[in-house]
């Protein structure tokens, strides 16, 4: 996006990539359906963006959703809302919007460089490893945008961020962002690895979010979870570990759940008994096995099993590594940049996208910011070189 602004206001671009083609991690957005941004109203909007707002508000209310929407519609993909107020484009892939991003970016002059990857400045060149060893290039105004450490084979490892420390500026920590966590399961319940717990209500302190979760042989991920995880994250990292509480059957009241319980189970086992009475699959009634531990289910009456059935307490331990996760929070600090996205301490050099310290739930959120930071440190950089020329 960067490159696109640059290029349309007159640069002359080049893109280094240390991949050999563009766009991996985009592609693989892109396997969910490609979720480009969110319809909500733009100040509900923001608020996912949590502390991070207020850096990113001018950003986004200058390339908003509906923007992104009419890019995506300019480069032939067509958008629609989908159920839940997330924007799609209707092939519900990337490969078609990235061929005719890519098209475009060339016919406006922007030349890629592949295999060649950042590893800092000398001087005020910058360095590169290439296939043929290092490479040093002068460059009037430089656009970093290496992503997030998620999904590494993608191309976004993180490794920027010793050049960038190095040269004095300030990275928070990356860290997992809607990610999943380890629960430690026994032997027992990891056999369910694979499978779906589906229309659930998850809680942690005060946020509720319905959702379904994916067992893990660790634990559990998927999107109910990643809605919770920045706070799930936070409170592990300051006390070892955080009780999710999960509710299987949030559509029915406490009453209802135990006048089911209590009808006659006659001969039938307890799996069975569970399965016509509510529905509950063999997976969630493990998790009830699994949790249930100091006493065991069979043993629990109609309303103590209802109350569990409703109020499951997960016992996470750990988050999933970085390497799994959808996202990355941490990055370069905003006191670092000025209002143009710009390094104080190195003018000229401009930071956009997942490597900037902000993080956001699914939804949009992500590409959204990656794409309204792009353009706004693109139009940063062609004010930074119309000034120096
Ligand atoms: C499985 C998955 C699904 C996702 N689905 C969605 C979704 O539906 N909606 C959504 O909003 N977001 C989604 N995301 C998140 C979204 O893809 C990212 O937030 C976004 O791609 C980040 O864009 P970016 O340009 O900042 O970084 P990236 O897309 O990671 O691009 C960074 C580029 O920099 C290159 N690079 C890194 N380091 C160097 C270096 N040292 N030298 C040279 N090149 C380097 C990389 O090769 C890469 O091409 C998903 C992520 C994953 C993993």
């Amino acid at each position: 996006m960067a490159a696109e602004v640059l290029a349309r206001g007159g640069a002359a671009v080049t893109v280094y990539d240390r991949m050999p083609s563009a766009g991996r991690k985009f592609l693989m957005a892109g396997r969910g359906g490609l979720n480009l941004t969110h319809s909500e109203d733009i100040d509900a909007f923001l608020t996912r963006y949590g502390e991070a707002a207020p850096a990113l508000r001018a950003a986004i209310e200058t390339l908003p959703p509906d923007a992104v929407r009419a890019w995506a519609q300019a480069l032939g993909q067509e958008t629609f809302v989908g159920s839940s107020g997330r924007v799609f484009p209707r092939a519900m892939k990337a490969s078609p919007l990235l061929r005719a991003w890519l098209r475009r970016l060339d016919g406006a002059g922007v030349r890629f460089v592949f295999r060649h990857r950042w590893t800092g400045w000398d001087g005020e060149r910058l360095t590169f490893e290439a296939p043929d060893g290092a490479v040093a290039v002068d460059a009037d105004a430089t656009m970093l945008a290496l992503g997030g450490a998620s999904w590494p084979r993608l191309g976004s490892d993180g490794a920027w961020v010793e050049p960038l420390t190095q040269a004095g500026v300030t990275v928070a920590p990356l860290k997992p962002a809607n990610c999943g966590f380890a629960a430690g399961w026994s032997g027992h319940f990891a056999r369910f690895a694979g499978q779906p717990l589906k229309r659930l209500a998850l809680s942690f302190g005060d946020q509720v979010v319905r959702g379904e979760a994916l067992i893990t042989e660790a634990g559990l991920e998927g999107g109910g979870i990643y809605a919770l995880s920045g706070p799930l994250r936070d409170v592990i990292a300051a006390s070892g570990e955080a009780t999710l509480t999960i509710a299987l059957r949030p559509d029915m009241t406490p009453e209802e759940l135990e006048r089911r319980l209590s009808a006659p189970r006659g001969k039938q086992s307890l799996a069975t008994f569970l399965r016509k009475a509510l529905k509950l699959a063999p997976a969630e009634i493990g998790l009830l096995h699994e949790v249930s531990f100091a006493q065991p289910l069979a043993k629990l009456d109609p309303a103590a099993l209802a109350r569990l059935i409703n109020a499951v307490p997960v016992r996470l331990t750990a988050t999933a590594p970085i390497a799994r996760a959808i996202s990355t929070a941490g990055g370069v600090t905003f006191g670092e940049l000025d209002t143009h996205f710009m390094l104080r301490q190195r003018p000229g050099v401009f930071v956009a996208g997942e490597m900037l310290d902000w993080e956001a739930p699914t939804g949009g959120y992500l590409l959204q910011a990656c794409f309204a930071t792009g353009a706004a440190a693109g139009q940063g950089a062609l004010a930074w070189l119309s000034r120096s020329a």
